[in-house]
């Protein structure tokens, strides 16, 4: 942000800022050429993998993977592991035969559910899941085998916060709002063999052939969003890229897991083994003293801690922009909390 500060009013000497050149002009081709490479470099994605920056949010992707991707058989399976999975499921079916194969709901989705590759149907165009999940604050540990099948996975949450082995998945999507930059872009990793395959009658704007033909250019990209994605790319690789971030994180949520372990207030709501590490919900056994809780941390300056409106509790959002020292200010915080309310 200092580096986008720095040179807001004037990009490297140009004397424009990155907000009034044209899209198509040679510095502005730069930048987004540059975020491409960086993010190829921090994800390692192969070659035959396009990588696209869209508008409309993850949402679009919703209703733009079905569009694309459910087309040979019209038919999609998806796992249901919380309120963003649901949403993409519900969207799933205005365009085809998609089905659940998988829910965590019978348990309020506090946990991934165990999953196989017979669960899938064999002539499924693809199977979706949401990698980490933003509200519950569970993550897949291990990214679940579907043979020949085309994993779709919803990644706004956990992109560049741990390893993501592409190859694995067919599709990537995510917001930037998170991890990448400023929101107003979506990134969407795609396989070469699934792009073009979609009905005529798609509008233009929603075929994955038509930002790959045009570069994400086919039309004004959000070129100052695309420009902070690349900055913090940047900023990313220069701190020792995805490992270095995933390191931290581990770090980040292992400080507050471990206290909320031994915690006689407070506990965390996702089941151990399906724990995000960028996520994390956690309760007192009284909506009362959550409430105090919460107001008590924001005096403080611990802000944001909230659970998600659906769910209540308090919810600790630690992406890659959240240093160590914030999950020790929350810790502690939550020490004196617990001794002076228990
Ligand atoms: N999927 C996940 C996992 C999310 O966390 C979010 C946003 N919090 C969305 C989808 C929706 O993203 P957007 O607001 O960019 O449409």
């Amino acid at each position: 942000m200092r580096k986008a500060a720095s040179e807001m009013l004037d990009y490297n000497g140009c004397g424009m800022s990155v907000m009034e050149m044209s899209h198509r002009g040679s510095i502005y081709l730069e930048i987004i050429n540059s975020a491409e490479e960086s993010l190829r470099h921090l994800m390692n994605i192969p070659d035959n993998y396009r990588v696209l920056f869209l508008q409309g949010g993850a949402s679009t992707q919703f209703a733009m993977v079905p569009i694309n991707l459910m087309v040979k058989n019209r038919k999609a399976d998806y796992v249901l592991t919380g309120m963003w999975s649901n949403k993409a499921f519900e969207e799933g079916k205005k365009f085809g035969d998609a089905v659940a194969v998988a829910s965590s709901e019978d348990q309020n989705f506090s946990y991934i559910p165990d999953l196989n590759e017979g669960m899938f149907r064999k002539d499924a165009d693809y199977v979706h899941i949401t990698v980490n999940n933003t509200i519950f604050g569970t993550r897949f540990l291990k990214i679940p085998d579907v043979g020949d099948l085309t994993l779709v996975g919803d990644a706004s949450s956990n992109i560049l916060a741990e390893p993501i082995n592409v190859s694995e998945f067919g599709l990537i999507y995510a917001g930037a709002q998170k991890n990448l930059g400023a929101s107003g872009v979506t990134v969407v990793i795609v396989r070469d063999d699934l792009v073009g395959n979609c009905s005529k009658n798609v509008p233009t704007m929603l075929n994955y052939k038509t930002h790959v033909e045009g570069c994400s250019m086919y039309n004004t990209p959000p070129t100052y969003s695309i420009y902070i994605c690349k900055l913090v790319f940047d900023h990313i690789l220069s701190l020792g890229g995805v490992p270095a971030m995933y390191e931290t994180n581990l770090k980040k949520s292992g400080i507050l897991y471990d206290y909320l372990e031994n915690s006689k207030m407070f506990s965390a709501t996702a089941r151990e083994d399906s724990r995000s590490i960028v996520n994390i919900p956690f309760v007192t056994k009284d909506k009362e003293i959550d409430k105090k809780f919460i107001k008590s941390a924001e005096k403080r300056g611990l802000v944001s801690l909230a659970g998600h409106r659906s769910i209540g509790g308090m919810r600790a959002s630690m992406y890659n922009g959240m240093p160590v020292e914030g999950a020790k200010a929350l810790v502690d915080f939550m020490h004196e909390f617990e001794k002076d309310n228990s």
